[in-house]
């Protein structure tokens, strides 16, 4: 009888004797491909080679010339094969059978041996419990780590709570700021080793606390356990485990934790508002911990609230750009040379909702990229009323998403929008934010060098709140820095944040890019600014950001100032 051979499982028989591997042979043939070896050093090379891949099971002799049964199985232990390939032994005396199972084989056939059905059916059954292991074990756990897989993980942890009803338990989210650099600089094998070593930590927790314990995703970790008083402690443990690798580095953990009193969620969506706490993390600078509470709860009803009115809120144009001046300062007087638009949402029943409330939400779900191609178009067609109206085109910087950036199309619809009202590409500003470079920044340093060779400039959003190496920035492609807002509305003569923006422009005069300080606010922040060599001012100093009726005012100042003209 001849199967196909691609469905055709592979055995290997091993034995010196050749009648017995005849005999034994012939049987097996009507149902496998069949290897053969007459000793053990033959059998154990076919064995090494194949690692557990090809082979479904060894049918082995114990007593052999040269290398016997015995040493195969011992050496199959010592490499960690003998949970990947189950071994039949073959073998005449009773004695035999208790050593052999000790040495964890899966079975044996004695000789004489029973008749071929049998024998078919032992060594069937033994393949089968091995690959029903097999598949169990490789969606229980995790494919890195020894923890579960999140599947698993939400199972265990509901059979837990079931059968603990008075237990108290706590849903913990541990992830990590800028996990990717530690890829990024010493290699993926060592990002590796390092969650190996998270999952260890937590292991030992685990064992110590009760509970249980997944990898997630990549580097974000889930922890099911009996409550906690003291979060400082798992916190501790984790930092402690990393100590050595952590120090130094820009990484950070950050653990969300959803404390439960009544259960009357399930065990997935504990894990989503522990997430929600962890997120809340993202811009603080050490290692720290979030607990899940009332505030974070009525943030939780607030965004859904305004996913809930984002389409209808882009129909009825709810949405508002205004125009905020950014002045150039380096001559007697300050002169318009730019503007940032910012978007505000006009809710008809929540009131005027500044962007910091809803463009992080929309960024996590993509939303943010019909808003932003809205602000965009909205600004493009502002820009040919006012050239119609002052005889110029003013030049505007948008802000661009992460995402925004993402989208294959991004280019083709800033040409569509800009070519459609006129406007110049070099009066097109893109703001970009420092963060957006950390990640994927191959992608986006590409995309921006694209927008660059159209004529668009591009600006550095928010620059000081990231890490970009000096290494990094000299190879970016970008028109101007913009110094973030943290710093400057905290400078004073010889402070830290003084010496921060100090630094900052000797790096951009260094890469020669202009530098845009954002958030000044009083007249003595413009005089540190300008006597550091800083020369371009946003903020309410000049003024806040305005709708587009108001702004025209400062085009028309700006043009009496310069004799016609706001350049
Ligand atoms: P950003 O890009 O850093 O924009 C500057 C923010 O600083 C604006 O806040 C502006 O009103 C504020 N600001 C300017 N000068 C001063 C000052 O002197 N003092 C103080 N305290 N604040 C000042 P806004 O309008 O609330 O926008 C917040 C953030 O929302 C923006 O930060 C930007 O990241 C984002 N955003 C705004 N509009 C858009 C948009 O259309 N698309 C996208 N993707 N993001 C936007
Ligand atoms: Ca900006
Ligand atoms: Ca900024």
């Amino acid at each position: 009888m001849k199967n196909n051979a691609d469905f055709q499982r592979r055995v290997l028989v091993v034995d010196d004797e050749e009648v017995n591997m005849l005999l034994l042979g012939a049987i097996l043939e009507q149902k496998y491909a069949v290897t053969y070896a007459t000793n053990g050093q033959e059998a154990w090379k076919i064995i090494q080679e194949d690692g557990g891949e090809g082979i479904s099971a060894v049918l082995l002799d114990l007593i052999m010339p040269e290398m016997d049964g015995f040493e195969v199985l011992r050496l199959m232990q010592e490499k960690g094969l003998l949970s990947k390939i189950p071994v039949i032994v073959l073998t005449a005396e009773k004695s035999a059978e208790v050593k052999s199972l000790s040495l964890g084989v899966a079975d044996f056939l004695s000789k004489p041996y029973d008749p071929s059905e049998v024998i078919l059916a032992r060594v069937g059954h033994a393949i089968k419990l091995f690959e029903d292991a097999r598949i169990i074990q490789a969606t229980e756990y995790d494919s890195l780590t020894p923890l579960y897989t999140p599947k698993f993980f939400f199972e265990y942890s509901s059979q837990f709570e079931a059968r603990n009803p008075d237990v108290k338990t706590d849903a913990i989210v541990i992830n990590f700021t800028r996990f990717h650099l530690l890829n990024e600089h010493h290699g993926r094998a060592t990002g590796d080793t390092v969650l190996k070593k998270i999952a260890d930590a937590l292991i030992a927790f685990v064992r110590e606390h009760g509970g249980f314990a997944c990898r997630y995703a990549d580097d974000m970790f889930y922890l099911f356990v009996p409550h906690q008083d003291d979060y400082n402690a798992i916190l501790s443990a984790v930092q402690y485990s990393l100590s050595e690798i952590l120090s130094g580095s820009e990484i950070r953990i950050r653990m969300g934790i959803y404390a439960d009193r009544n259960r009357t969620h399930r065990i997935e969506r504990r894990f989503d508002r522990a997430q929600q706490a962890c997120n809340s993390l993202r811009s603080q600078f050490g290692s720290s911990f979030a607990i899940y509470d009332t505030k974070m709860r009525e943030k939780d009803v607030f965004d859904a609230r305004l996913l809930q009115d984002f389409e209808k809120a882009i129909q009825e144009k709810q949405f508002k750009v205004s125009y905020q001046p950014k002045y150039n300062i380096k001559g007697s007087e300050p002169h318009l040379c730019s503007a940032e638009a910012l978007v505000s949402w006009i809710h008809p029943e929540l009131g005027r909702i500044r962007p910091d409330s809803f463009i992080p939400l929309f960024e996590e779900n993509g939303l943010v990229q019909i808003l932003d191609r809205y602000v965009w178009t909205e600004v493009a067609r502002q820009l040919k009323e006012w050239k119609e109206k002052f005889g110029f085109y003013m030049a505007v910087s948008v802000n661009v998403s992460r995402v925004d950036i993402l989208a294959p199309d991004i280019m083709d619809f800033i040409l569509k929008i800009t070519e459609e009202n006129g406007v110049p590409h070099h009066e097109y500003l893109l703001e970009v934010t420092e963060s957006a470079y950390t990640e994927n920044s191959d992608q986006i340093i590409d995309v921006v060098r694209a927008f660059r060779e159209k004529g668009f400039r591009v600006e550095m959003d928010d620059f000081g709140s990231g890490y970009s190496s000096l290494n990094m920035l000299s190879a970016l492609p970008i028109d101007a820095l913009k110094m973030d807002k943290a710093f400057i509305m905290n400078i004073e003569r010889g402070n830290k944040e003084m010496r921060i923006v100090e630094m900052i422009l000797d790096i951009a005069k260094f890469l020669n890019v202009p530098v845009v300080a954002e958030g000044v606010e009083t007249k003595e922040q413009l005089d540190l600014l300008r006597n550091a060599g800083c020369d371009i001012i946003q903020g309410y100093y000049f003024s806040r950001p305005v709708p587009p009726q108001e702004f025209e005012a400062f085009i028309v100042k700006e043009q009496s100032l310069s004799g016609g003209s706001a350049k």
